[in-house]
């Protein structure tokens, strides 16, 4: 038998060599790309950290969605809400990346970019990818339809053509960027997908149908305004990672939304996990070092769903009117959004999903006018305390189980060091990162690019 010396030497060599290997396999693989995601419901205040984030990267992509969310970032431009367009397009050496995994409105994007010029903006990079494909005006006709058809029942889409657009891609009728340049093809694709969409349209809703030669011209025409944009942006950000270029990948809406891991049926159409990012984005998965998970101090929700810790009128308009940086708002829709106390059990399960690796945590400030601030750390299902969050058929019998923290009532939105927060505001930050088990490493204090903290 080998003396116990000679095991320790051979397994601490083995340890070495291993550790070395990876290290040389970790050297060999492209690394820089970092996810800013949302814990919850969407509208955690993303677009203000990627912003915060941009100025250190050379590309910012979007890797899912379209127009349907918003981000507000306010800068020393002025207050802005983009759509479509990544969140780095303020920095001049940024390289904006609109991914494959997109919903492109060819006349929003356009409109985005003239709204910038008109604000005196100098114009933005941006490389918008030939594989992403095109909401079609059919999409959003057959969206606005179909929550007129619903009234009541409707799923509160924002009409932007998003659940038709991936339906569509689904189905293999969708149409790619690349096609916008290729006239034969466009009709053949356009005819493709509306034969069969215009027999929902006449018949189901009773509308004119959409005329696929018509369409080709008006999109061929539209696309003019976006060819300098138009790259194989897979090979732009790959060339960028072997370079050892810095990627932000930028998600829209939140983990709650996914289709998968989310509130079903109210949730969005693709992926607004960071999981799904380097499908979007085309990049390898192994490129994603960071996933930074956003979540407010206290919970908002735009549209449909269970939301366990909505707070009922006239407490929900107090906290609604002193959230965000004018009252919680939906940016695309106006519609005034759900608020609640903070869930824990939402945000340890969105942290989950995601991946995060750490958390950035928003809208602190909005929480300095009470005397004690309440924290759902667990839910009451039919008389049973859960902390894991549930499908949704379980999740609509949810009531939120509340721990109340002692409030700070101070305004903090100049505090610019962690150490310099009242000593409450601390508490509540260390409990909710105990509640949710990831870091919180930025603190957001206000709406501003420089209201923020970093936490050691
Ligand atoms: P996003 O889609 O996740 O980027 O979020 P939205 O832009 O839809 O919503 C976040 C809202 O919170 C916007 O009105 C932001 O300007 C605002 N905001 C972001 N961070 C802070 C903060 O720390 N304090 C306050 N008061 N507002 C913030």
């Amino acid at each position: 038998m080998a003396p116990i010396t000679t095991i320790n030497f051979y397994y601490d060599t083995l340890f070495i060599i291993l550790t070395l290997q990876s290290e040389v396999k970790r050297g060999a693989v492209q690394m820089g790309a970092v996810a800013v995601v949302g814990a919850n419901w969407g509208d955690e205040g993303k677009g203000k950290i990627t912003d915060y984030l941009a100025g250190e990267a050379d590309f910012v992509v979007r890797f899912q969605g379209g127009s349907n969310a918003g981000h507000t970032i306010i800068n020393e431009f002025g207050k802005f809400a983009l759509h479509l367009l990544p969140s780095g397009v303020f920095y001049p050496r940024v390289m904006n990346v609109i991914g494959p995994g997109v919903a492109v409105n060819v006349s929003g994007l356009v409109s985005e970019l003239q709204g910038l010029r008109d604000r005196g903006l100098p114009q933005p990079r941006l490389a918008v990818s030939d594989r992403a494909q095109v909401v079609l005006p059919i999409h959003i006709l057959l969206d606005q339809a179909e929550e007129e058809r619903l009234g009541a029942r409707q799923f509160g889409s924002t009409r932007s053509g998003i659940a038709p657009f991936y339906a569509d891609k689904a189905l293999k009728i969708g149409v790619q960027i690349a096609d916008l340049f290729h006239a034969n093809r466009l009709v053949e694709r356009l005819e493709r997908c509306l034969d069969m969409k215009n027999v929902v349209l006449v018949h189901g809703y009773g509308r004119p149908a959409q005329d696929a030669r018509e369409l080709a011209e008006a999109l061929a025409r539209e696309a003019q305004d976006i060819l300098p944009y138009v790259a194989d942006t897979t090979t732009l950000l790959h060339r960028g990672l072997d370079a050892g270029q810095t990627v932000l990948l930028e998600g829209q809406l939140g983990a709650l939304r996914d289709p998968d891991h989310g509130i079903y049926p109210y949730t969005t159409s693709s992926s607004p996990l960071a999981g799904y990012a380097p499908v979007g984005a085309g990049i390898p998965p192994q490129a994603i070092e960071r996933v930074i998970a956003v979540t407010k101090a206290y919970s908002s929700c735009v549209g449909a769903g269970p939301f366990v810790t909505e707070l009922p009128e006239p407490e929900a308009s107090v906290l609604r009117e002193r959230g965000g940086d004018a009252g919680e708002y939906g940016v695309t829709t106006g519609r005034p959004r759900r608020v609640g106390w903070f869930d824990a059990v939402a945000t340890r399960y969105g942290c989950k999903i995601q991946g995060a690796t750490e958390v950035a945590l928003t809208n602190l400030d909005v929480l300095g006018a009470w005397n004690d601030v309440p924290i759902a750390v667990a839910y009451k299902i039919r008389g049973t305390v859960v902390t894991d969050f549930p499908a949704t058929a379980t999740l609509t019998e949810a009531e939120p189980v509340f721990e109340r923290l002692p409030g700070w009532r101070e305004d903090i939105r100049e505090v610019r060091a962690y150490a310099d927060l009242p000593l409450q505001a601390r508490q509540y930050v260390e409990r909710l990162e105990e509640l949710i088990g990831v870091p919180i490493r930025l603190i957001s204090v206000g709406p501003r690019r420089e209201q923020m903290l970093v936490k050691s």
